[in-house]
């Protein structure tokens, strides 16, 4: 991924792909100070752009630093990274780290450094493959307390279970894992917030312990613009078989119906169609309106 055509934006400068570097000494490699973006341009426009860039600086506040950029500044920088590119179509990753002018646990003076890069990616499916749904493994490792790790922060460092969560899902022929969390209630996937669908109300697990997900509350807001119930509420894994329907909320997986976890199955039904349907009309508004 570390040589390929385009631009990388690194501190306020538009670089080469190759040259945008930084010194193996960083704090945030050591000591995972560090915190990231994930966000999807559709048409060229980024979808909820400054929702994210408030969160990203949200998140390094979190972690006891600051992006030493505005919200209007990161949007802007993001579009420019995209326009430079010739992209449309393509994820947004915003990364911000300590640098390496101190190489120990505190570091209040190492300099913040931001990046933006983005490479293209469409929609992953059709709509006939995504309603077939993706099976699910369960993770070992638990969603932690949000007094044992800075949760609610997109922090670099709480991916380390994500990552071997994912990576044993996969070695076990899964699509991903959901994660309970530290007292063993349902809590998300390793990179995106999960649905259930019961008697034609939609239950989801409140994200006191984990990302409460941009794509989780655009789900929840179409779901209540289209009449239906939203419960946030305590999920607990004895619950499973008692849902009819089960998706997927994140950038990444935008909308994506489940068809298993455990021994429990899920049909991708009318609830979960309905949602994409807004959902894909709701990040391409241009598109859709030039079309009506
Ligand atoms: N949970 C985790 C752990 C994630 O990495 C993501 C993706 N950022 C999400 C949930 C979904 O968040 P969003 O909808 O803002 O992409």
């Amino acid at each position: 991924f570390d040589q390929r055509d385009g631009f990388i934006w690194l501190d306020g400068q538009m670089l080469a792909w190759g040259d945008a570097k930084l010194h193996v000494l960083s704090h945030g490699l050591h000591y995972g100070g560090a915190v990231f973006e994930g966000e999807r341009s559709y048409g060229g426009k980024i979808f909820k752009s400054s929702e994210h860039s408030a969160r990203f600086r949200r998140s390094a506040e979190i972690l006891d630093f600051a992006i030493p950029y505005s919200v209007e500044e990161l949007d802007a920088a993001k579009q420019a990274v995209l326009d430079k590119n010739g992209l449309k179509d393509a994820y947004v990753r915003p990364v911000a780290w300590r640098g390496s002018e101190m190489m120990a646990v505190a570091a209040q003076h190492a300099t913040i450094h931001t990046a933006i890069a983005v490479w293209e990616w469409p929609s992953m499916f059709d709509m006939a493959t995504k309603m077939k749904g993706i099976r699910l493994d369960v993770a070992e490792y638990r969603r932690p307390d949000p007094k044992t790790a800075p949760s609610l922060s997109k922090a670099a460092g709480l991916y380390m279970i994500c990552t071997i969560s994912k990576h044993r899902a996969e070695r076990r022929g899964y699509a991903d894992a959901l994660m309970y969390d530290w007292q063993g209630r349902v809590a998300e996937c390793t990179g995106a917030n999960v649905f259930f669908i019961q008697d034609g109300k939609i239950h989801t697990p409140i994200a006191d312990c984990f990302l409460d997900g941009i794509t989780r509350r655009t789900a929840i807001d179409l779901a209540k613009a289209r009449g239906l119930d939203v419960i946030e509420r305590r999920i607990m894994p004895d619950e499973l078989g008692s849902f009819s329907e089960c998706f997927l909320t994140g950038t990444a997986a935008e909308i994506t119906p489940v068809s298993e976890i455990l021994e429990h199955r899920y049909t991708p039904g009318t609830i979960t169609r309905t949602l994409i349907e807004d959902f894909n009309r709701a990040v391409r508004p241009e598109s859709h309106s030039a079309a009506a």
